[in-house]
C-alpha cells in the first residue's frame, strides 16, 4: 500500500525544480510552522521519510491555500491553478493526499511539536469518524420563517445551495446576526431576476472533510447532496460560499460519474443574466470598499477575481480600494485556523487585517463566511485600538449588493 502511495506522492513531486520559491510566497513559512521545500525534499528521499512526514506536525500546519504555487516554475503560466486545470506541481492536493492517507491509515502526529500550528483539526479523527455515521441534514428553511416576500420553491431547475452556515453561527455565536443575513440577501437578488431557488435542506457540502484527509465522509456527502438535487428536478447550482462552490464545482465531478449540474458563483450567473442593468437602483453614495480574493474562489477554482469587483464597482458611487496583496497574490486566513491559537498564527491573521486596514476603505467584503467571523474576531479580541483606526466594517458580498436592489 505504502509502495503504490509513494508513486502518487512521486507524479506530484517529479515536477519540482528544487528552486525554493514555494517557501518565499508561503505564510506559513514566514512564521516558521511550515516549510514546504524542506518537505518536498523529505518526500523525495525514500519511504522512511514519507513515513516521517507522515508523522509530523507538518502537513496539518499547511493551509491548503496554493498561495505558494503562484511563482512556482513548473506552472507553465503561473497563477498556482489547481491540477487538471493547469500544469505543475500542486502543493494544496500533495498535502490532501498526504492527509488522506495518515486519516486512513491510522497514522498520528508522532513528534509533538514545539509550535502547534492551524490544521488541528485534522488530528480530531473522532469527531470526523461522528459524522460518518450520522451525516446530518442541515436544516436551512429557518432563515426564510418571517419572509413572505422572498419566493422560493421545493422543485425546480435553479438551486441556491447555502452550506453550513448554521454549523458556523454555532461555532461563532458573536457574528451569527451577520451571517443570519447572508441567504436572505442571495435569496432576494435572485427573486430581483425573477427567479425562485430551489432551497432546500442538503448536507454539508464537505469541503471539510475532504481537505482534513477524511475521503469516505466527503464522498457520502457528495452522493447524497447530488442524489438530493436530482430529484428535486436541479439543473444549475448558484452558491455564494466559495468554499461550497470550489466542492460542487471541482471535487464533485471527480468522484461523481454522472454529475450532471451546471454549477456558477453567484457572482459569474449575475454577470450572465446582466443583473446590474435590470436590478440596481440607481441612486449615487459615496462608498469604498476592499474586496478580498479567497484561495478557493481565486487560486483553486479557475480563478474568479473579475466578477465579483465588476458588479460592486458598477454601482454608482461604489469605489474599490485593492489591497496589497490581491488576485492570485492574496492571503487568506486558512481553512480551519482558528481551533489552535498561538502567537504564530496570531501574528498571520493581525498582518492580514492589517493589510485590511491600510487600504483606508470602509467596507471589506468577502464571499467566505468563515473569512467574515475570523476578521470580526481578530479585530475585537487582537488588537489593540487606542488609536482608534478606523476599521473597515466587514460585509458578506451577496449582503453588501443587496443593499443597492430596486
Ligand atoms: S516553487 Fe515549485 S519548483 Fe520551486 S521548489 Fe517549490 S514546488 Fe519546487
Ligand atoms: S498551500 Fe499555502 S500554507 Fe501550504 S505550503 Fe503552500 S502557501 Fe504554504
Amino acid at each position: 500500500m505504502l509502495t503504490t502511495f509513494n508513486s502518487v506522492i512521486n507524479e506530484y513531486i517529479s515536477e519540482c525544480k528544487n528552486c525554493g520559491q514555494c517557501n518565499l510566497s508561503c505564510p506559513t513559512h514566514l512564521t516558521g510552522l511550515l516549510n514546504p521545500l524542506g518537505l518536498l525534499r523529505d518526500l523525495e528521499m525514500n519511504s522512511g521519510s514519507l513515513e516521517k512526514v507522515l508523522n509530523s506536525q507538518s502537513i496539518f500546519n499547511c493551509l491548503a491555500c496554493n498561495r505558494c504555487m503562484v511563482d512556482c516554475p513548473t506552472h507553465i503560466n503561473g497563477k498556482g491553478k489547481a491540477k487538471g486545470e493547469g500544469q505543475g506541481m500542486d502543493m494544496s492536493n500533495l498535502i490532501r493526499e498526504l492527509r488522506q492517507y495518515a486519516f486512513e491509515n491510522n497514522i498520528t502526529v508522532k513528534d509533538k511539536p514545539e509550535k502547534p500550528g492551524c490544521g488541528t483539526i485534522l488530528q480530531n479523527k473522532s469527531d470526523s469518524k461522528a459524522s460518518q455515521k450520522t451525516l446530518p441534514k442541515i436544516g436551512v428553511l429557518h432563515y426564510f420563517k418571517n419572509t413572505s416576500d422572498l419566493n422560493l420553491l421545493k422543485t425546480g431547475e435553479i438551486a441556491y445551495f447555502i452550506d453550513d452556515l448554521p454549523q458556523l453561527q454555532k461555532n461563532y455565536p458573536k457574528f451569527s446576526a451577520e451571517i443570519d443575513q447572508i441567504p436572505l440577501a442571495v435569496v432576494r437578488i435572485l427573486n430581483q431576476l425573477k427567479i425562485k431557488p430551489v432551497v432546500i435542506n442538503m448536507k454539508s457540502s464537505g469541503h471539510d472533510d475532504l481537505w482534513i484527509g477524511d475521503y469516505t465522509t466527503f464522498k457520502m456527502l457528495a452522493e447524497y447532496n447530488v442524489k438530493t438535487y436530482q430529484k428535486a428536478k436541479v439543473k444549475t447550482i448558484v452558491i455564494e460560499n466559495d468554499e461550497a462552490y470550489r466542492t460542487w464545482k471541482f471535487d464533485y465531478p471527480r468522484v461523481i460519474p454522472d454529475f450532471d449540474f451546471e454549477v456558477y458563483h453567484l457572482s459569474e450567473f449575475l454577470m450572465e443574466q446582466n443583473f446590474i442593468k435590470k436590478s440596481v437602483r440607481n441612486f449615487p453614495v459615496d462608498v469604498s470598499f476592499t474586496y478580498h480574493d479567497s484561495s478557493r474562489l481565486g487560486r483553486m477554482c479557475g480563478g474568479i477575481y473579475d466578477a465579483p469587483r465588476l458588479i460592486l464597482e458598477s454601482l454608482k458611487g461604489v469605489k474599490l480600494i485593492e489591497m496589497a496583496n490581491n488576485r492570485e497574490y492574496s492571503f487568506d486566513f486558512g481553512c480551519t485556523p482558528f481551533l489552535q491559537i498561538n502567537e504564530d498564527t496570531k501574528q498571520m491573521w493581525i498582518d492580514f487585517v492589517k493589510e485590511v486596514r491600510d487600504t483606508g476603505a470602509q467596507y471589506f467584503i468577502t464571499a467566505n463566511p468563515k473569512t467574515l467571523a475570523h476578521y470580526n474576531f481578530v479585530n475585537s479580541s487582537l488588537f489593540k485600538d487606542s488609536d482608534n483606526t478606523r476599521i473597515p466594517i466587514a460585509k458578506d458580498w451577496a449582503v453588501f449588493l443587496n443593499r443597492f436592489l430596486r
